[in-house]
């Protein structure tokens, strides 16, 4: 262990262990994002990257699922945190061939349900009709819900649903949308895993 190290904390040392990149499926499913924000890591720690209603603002605002400085309560954070158990109890049933949790089904339609979803008509003095959703700034984090609870609701039953995999490699808990034979959800977990293996034949041989 290098003198660095042992000068930063120990919540940054966690924080640097979860730069993992994006799991694949994230780009293109906020959903799947926000299932992937508390990272499992070796050594039993977990990374939480809603960890505080700043942490919260700066995932959403990343996403372009709200303006910047919007000024997250804690309440707010605490309801992203509730949405993403639902999401990977979600995820799970599905990855599993198992039913879902009736209460976490419930969870996504009511978050859906709580916001304006019709494009309304609109007309710029300037420059014309166009379409919107309207959504008032009081709503920021509920229209974020909304759009997170749509995509969950579009990734399970799209074609991108029965790709759906948690990664293989203990004690990562990321879910991805599987691209050819790759169990895992990055690179580094993938080498883990085959050290690990590589490890398990040693000893046993032994
Ligand atoms: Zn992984």
């Amino acid at each position: 262990m290098d003198a660095t190290r042992t000068m930063r904390s120990m919540e940054e040392f966690v924080m640097e262990e979860a730069a993992l990149p994006s799991a694949p499926g994230e780009a293109e499913h906020p959903a799947l994002a926000l299932a992937n924000s508390a990272v499992a890591l070796p050594g039993g720690h977990t990374a939480d990257l809603l960890g505080t209603p700043a942490q919260a603002e700066q995932w959403l605002t990343q996403r372009d699922l709200a303006p910047v400085d919007t000024g997250m309560a804690e309440t707010c954070a605490t309801q992203l945190r509730s949405l993403r158990e639902q999401v990977r109890s979600l995820l799970a049933s599905r990855v599993a061939g198992q039913p879902a949790l009736r209460t976490a089904v419930t969870a996504i339609n009511d978050a859906m349900s709580r916001v304006p979803t019709a494009s309304l008509l609109l007309w710029d003095e300037k420059t014309g009709p166009y379409r919107a959703t309207p959504h008032p700034t009081t709503a920021i984090v509920e229209h974020a819900l909304a759009v997170i609870a749509a995509d969950a609701a579009d990734l399970l039953t799209s074609s991108d649903a029965a790709r759906l995999a948690a990664c293989a490699s203990p004690p990562c808990n990321r879910f991805l949308v599987k691209h050819g034979r790759r169990q895992w959800c990055s690179i580094r977990c993938g080498d883990r895993a085959r050290a690990a293996r590589a490890y398990a034949r040693r000893t046993t041989m032994e």
